[in-house]
């Protein structure tokens, strides 16, 4: 059951959980030698592996980057402590109808120590002073209640949710600053992606986890280190150029040489696919080409800060700082509680602005971010000793953050990118799974269903 139309992750307002309804694991009897190369060493393909090695498949895993892991990525060398620069939270724990949270499952089973982060927890602020947060909660809430009460048709994204609820309620100017910055901080920073692209039907259908957001205080990186543990054959630093699968056997070329096996599973983020930097014989076929085209990936970018002492609110783990401008909105994250006397904040920035962001230097970057503390904290602040700028969206190997829900695109495009399209070739990731999109849990799961497949395909 979702509460929201359009909230998952977001902070101030309260979330459910919904069923995922997809198996986590399958064995089956492989026929044996049966070959299997995984492209991709992100969480799904490292899943697919795992599940294939143990059923008897011979795999290999190609990777295009010199470490495993893709989207998440923890720094440990920056700030001398566990950093994320991907992937942030685990997000719930358990759905209402018992299905647990399979990176929530890894870290009790291994012991793994956590914070919880509860995005709740957050404060307002403008012009260095703290602003009342209930007013603009209620308004937020308000506004959910309205977009869930809205007739809507596939074209509609957020954008157009905002004018008819500002318009409705004859909202004024500084009402409307404040709208736009909460909306910026819960629909943009959640989807990556800005909200005239964002589609509300498809919003609508994301799903997860009840029981807050939590933070792998080691690091999310064990995640991947465990699912390639005791895993043949990882070769890094393997950019796969092209896969071939006219032939009895699947060909894949890398820059370095090729590699044969009975099936292929890709797990490509979206906006690689979408750059098609990898070349397809046969072409895919045109409703998941055209399926790729009309899906969002989104751009999430986040600017790392170390300072020598704190002097932003205590005790919240987030503040957002309220402009009367675009973009807004500007969310800061104060990781204390995860990383207690190290004094980290961390700037994000979504959609276009992100992606825009990207094509500057890191010192240009730092001097934004530094601009906007300032603005909302006051302007006496302290020179930052160490600084981290991400930068997802230029990466050849991401093209971006993870998956929206686009205006254009149906969920129907997840799941035609999740289908084998041959008996040979499956694709899987964060973008194929249709609840569960953009997420840790939701990329393993898919890697699970795949390898499932091809061991139902393969078995005797
Ligand atoms: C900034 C950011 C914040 C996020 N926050 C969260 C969060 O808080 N919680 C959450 O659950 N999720 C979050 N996510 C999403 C999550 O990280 C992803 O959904 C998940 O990690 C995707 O896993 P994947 O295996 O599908 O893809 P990836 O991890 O991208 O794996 C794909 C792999 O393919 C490789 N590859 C690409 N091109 C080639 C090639 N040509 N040849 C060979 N290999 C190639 C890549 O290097 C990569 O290792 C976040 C992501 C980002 C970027």
């Amino acid at each position: 059951m979702k509460e929201s139309r359009i909230a998952r992750r977001t902070f101030l307002l309260k979330l459910a959980a919904v069923s995922l309804g997809v198996p986590m694991t399958g064995r089956g009897a492989l026929r044996p030698g049966t070959r299997v190369i995984v492209i991709g060493a992100g969480v799904s393909g490292l899943a697919a592996a795992k599940s294939l090695h143990e059923a008897g498949a011979t795999i290999t895993v190609l990777e295009a980057r010199n470490r495993i892991g893709g989207r998440i990525h923890t720094d440990r060398t920056t700030f001398e402590v566990p950093v994320e620069i991907g992937a942030q939270y685990v997000q719930g724990t358990k759905s209402d109808d018992g299905n647990v949270n399979p990176v929530w499952k890894m870290a009790q089973e291994q012991g793994w120590k956590s914070v919880a982060f509860a995005t709740e927890s957050a404060q307002l602020v403008r012009d260095g002073e703290a602003v009342d947060a209930e007013a603009l909660t209620e308004g937020m809430e308000e506004f959910m209640a309205f977009l869930e009460e809205m007739d809507t048709e596939d074209s509609d994204s957020v954008e157009v949710a905002v004018r008819k609820f500002i318009s409705e309620f004859e909202l004024d100017a500084g009402e409307i600053a404040d709208l736009r910055a909460m909306i910026a901080s819960e629909v943009g920073l959640e989807y990556a992606g800005d909200i005239h692209a964002i589609s509300i039907e498809g919003a609508g259908e994301a799903g997860g986890y009840g029981g807050g957001n939590h933070i792998l205080t080691g690091g999310y990186d064990q995640v991947p280190n465990l699912l390639a543990a005791g895993l043949p054959n990882l070769r890094l630093e393997e950019v796969v150029t092209a896969v071939d699968y006219s032939g009895a056997l699947c060909t894949v070329t890398t820059e370095k040489g090729t590699y044969q096996a009975d099936y292929v599973i890709c797990s490509l983020p979206l906006g690689v696919l979408q750059a098609e930097s990898v070349r397809f014989t046969p072409a895919l076929p045109s409703a998941k080409s055209k399926a790729i085209g009309r899906m969002g990936m989104g751009q999430l970018g986040k600017v790392i800060l170390q300072f020598p002492e704190r002097f932003w609110p205590k005790d919240v783990n987030w503040f957002l700082s309220l402009k009367l401008s675009p973009p807004w909105g500007i969310a800061f994250s104060n990781l204390d509680r995860v990383t207690p006397d190290h004094h980290l904040l961390v700037m994000w920035h979504s959609g276009t602005l992100a992606k825009e962001r990207e094509s500057l230097d890191d010192a240009t970057i730092v001097k934004i971010a530094l601009a906007e503390l300032r603005a909302a904290v006051g302007e006496s602040i302290p020179a930052p000793t160490r600084t981290l700028v991400t930068r997802w969206g230029s990466d050849p190997f991401s093209r971006g953050a993870y998956f929206f829900p686009k205006v254009g695109s149906t969920l129907g495009d997840v799941d035609e990118l999740g289908k084998p399209y041959n008996r040979k070739r499956h694709k899987k990731g964060e973008a194929t799974h249709a609840e569960l999109f953009a997420t840790v849990p939701g990329a393993i799961i898919s890697g699970q269903r795949e390898a499932k497949r091809i061991i139902h395909l393969a078995s005797v």
